[in-house]
């Protein structure tokens, strides 16, 4: 016997028919003598639209009531999800983020989970039934919902697994694992059986959405196993595991893309000391995270400075930054938000010289400009223009010899 959480992404609840699907896998689970809690997205498509209104009524919303409007959509699935499972003799019952509890931080919109009190689910698992939590949101200091950021059901999944001391933690999605790349944008990616933690924590972190970043992080933390599988199909996923029990440990294990990020372009600022300080305090304060860095060399005691912001943050930097501007001093500030980053990750990084000029090479080839460029010990990520974003990925896969 053991104990599973098993969390299930939008499109496995997409409609009536996948979250009989979902009773059916459940119960499957539970008939074979385990105890089985689940956690549930949305349906796909509704946090999306749920967004959507808040945006076009205010640009700048408040993000208390954003997370009150976007946790609605893990609420319907987590009830429909209960009664799919009663109507197949499964005993089950919903639980929203407050009634666990799932208390996080207050940070609105992309909370962190702090704690969760698996006490009473684990009451309830013993005598049989199924809790069926709602994914993305929590409870903040403020007594309100919060919400997790996107993708955040992951996490609550592998929270839930740590609190609960699961055996494993099953991430049923509409891939049958964690690919070299995204299999929707390189047909021939080839399914990885394992990946290591760091890998797959360097991979989410660069936009590989198949795993929201937390959840790795925290898996890591936790020693949470995680399996990534189909819920559409019978076979095994990709198990995360450590880095000793990779056998055959690739130099690049997978490319990942990201369209999430913009550029923005301060101009003219003042080469000095305390000029980094000037232009990236405002935004920290104003909890901003900036990723990629660039500074040009100064010809005329000034310079530009480049770096890019999540594009969900973009507007709320530039306010940020012309209200600084007496502060800076920049003659004004460019924004382009159709870049895309391009990152290859590989724990054989760290032992082999020559990943980042074959990167470098293969774009060349393609006549592709790269704007800006960062590396971690396990990765080297580029800033490209957009519309090369699927070129340039299948052109990484093949050079650096990942194509099935
Ligand atoms: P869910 O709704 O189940 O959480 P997501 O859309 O968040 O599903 O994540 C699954 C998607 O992640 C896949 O459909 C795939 O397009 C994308 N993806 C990106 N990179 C990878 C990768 N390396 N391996 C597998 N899937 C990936
Ligand atoms: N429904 C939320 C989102 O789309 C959370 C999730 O699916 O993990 O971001
Ligand atoms: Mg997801």
């Amino acid at each position: 016997m053991a104990r599973i959480v098993m969390k299930f992404g939008g499109t496995s609840v997409a409609d009536l028919d996948r979250i009989k699907n979902v009773a059916r896998r459940v119960k499957a689970e539970m008939d074979q003598g385990n105890e089985v809690a689940v956690v549930v997205s949305a349906m796909s498509g509704v946090t999306n639209q749920l967004v959507g209104y808040c945006q076009s009524l205010s640009p700048l919303f408040d993000a208390r009531e954003y997370d009150a409007v976007v946790a609605t959509g893990e609420q319907v699935t987590a009830g429909l999800t209960a009664i799919a499972l009663q109507e197949l003799g499964q005993d089950a019952r919903s639980w929203q983020g407050w009634q666990v509890a799932v208390e996080t931080d207050g940070e609105h919109g992309k909370a962190r989970i702090e704690s969760i009190d698996g006490e009473e689910l684990i009451e309830r698992m013993k005598i049989g039934q199924v809790p069926v939590m709602a994914g993305f949101q929590g409870i903040g200091p403020d007594n309100r919902v919060t919400t997790l950021g996107r993708g955040g059901s992951d996490t609550s999944a592998v929270a839930l697994a740590a609190a609960l001391k699961a055996d494993r933690c099953d991430i049923y999605t509409d891939v049958d694992g964690v690919y070299t790349t995204d299999p929707r944008i390189v047909p021939n990616a080839r399914k990885l059986s394992k990946i290591t933690y760091e890998e797959m924590l360097e991979l989410a972190s660069v936009g590989a959405k198949v795993l929201q970043t937390r959840s790795v992080e925290l898996a890591m933390k936790e020693r949470v196993r995680v399996q990534v599988l189909s819920s559409f199909a019978d076979i095994p996923g990709t198990m995360v595991v450590d880095e000793e029990e990779v056998l055959e440990k690739e130099i690049v294990a997978g490319i990942a893309y990201s369209r999430d990020e913009a550029k923005v372009t301060v101009r003219r600022v003042p080469d000095r000391p305390g000029i980094a300080a000037a232009v990236f305090v405002p935004l920290s304060e104003a909890n901003i995270n900036v990723d990629m860095i660039v500074q040009n060399v100064s010809a005329d005691g000034t310079t530009d400075m480049t770096f890019t912001v999540g594009k969900t943050d973009m507007a709320r930097a530039l306010k940020t930054l012309e209200q600084a501007k007496a502060d800076i001093g920049f003659s004004e500030i460019i924004s382009d938000s159709n870049v895309a980053k391009l990152s290859v990750v590989g724990v054989g990084m760290r032992s082999h010289a020559g990943v980042a000029s074959t990167m470098f090479k293969t774009l060349a080839d393609r006549n592709i400009n790269i704007q800006a460029i960062t590396t971690s010990e396990i990765k080297v990520s580029v800033l490209v223009g957009g519309e090369y974003t699927e070129l340039a990925v299948r052109a990484l896969h093949t050079a650096y010899g990942l194509d099935a």
